[in-house]
């Protein structure tokens, strides 16, 4: 964590301790008080409810609470195939939410488009958002879909609200 800024303003222009301090503390609170809107369009949504339920118990990392506004929420979980038709959609209850915001792929659908790889399907939500954490699987695991979830906490602990980008399977696969 950087101390060396000089606080403008300050009579010594000494280190800028308590802003550092205080983002800090901000992004703890942040990553245990993720309110989630899930955008839930196919079979993945059967794991995503296996997570909230009492084995897997999402509400263990503070993101249990789902709000169905995105006003109200921090994180987008894209669950399911995206088509061209429900794109739109999409994109705009994306711009309806509020910073700090952030995106979670889920499963192999969201992430590139899974096996539908034709006209209809849309080969990866980034394409149309910015997404920050990607989930493999088709669908992803319990086990998974939390390890996204702790990955995604630690993104916002250390990096912020924003510029924070998960691993992009396609830049693996060098397309
Ligand atoms: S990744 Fe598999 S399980 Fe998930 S929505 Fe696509 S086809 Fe269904």
């Amino acid at each position: 964590m950087g101390v060396n800024r000089s606080t403008p303003g300050t009579p010594d222009g000494g280190p800028a301790f308590v802003t550092t301090r205080l983002d800090a503390v901000v992004n703890w609170a942040r990553k245990y008080s993720l309110f989630q809107y899930p955008f839930v369009t196919a079979c993945c949504g059967m794991e995503y409810m296996s997570v909230n339920g009492a084995h897997y118990d999402q509400s263990r990392f503070g993101a249990e609470i789902p709000r169905f506004t995105p006003r109200q929420a921090d994180v987008l979980w894209v669950v399911g195939t995206v088509n061209h038709k429900i794109a739109p959609v999409l994109k705009r209850v994306y711009e309806q939410m509020a910073e700090p915001k952030w995106v979670i792929a889920f499963g192999a659908c969201a992430s590139s488009g899974g096996f539908y790889q034709n006209y209809a399907a849309v080969p990866g939500i980034d394409r149309i958002i910015p997404v920050d954490v990607y989930i493999a699987g088709c669908p992803p695991r319990p086990e998974a879909i939390l390890d996204g979830l702790l990955e995604l906490q630690r993104l916002v602990q250390e990096e912020g609200p924003r510029g924070i980008k998960g691993i992009n399977p396609r830049q693996m696969a060098g397309d």
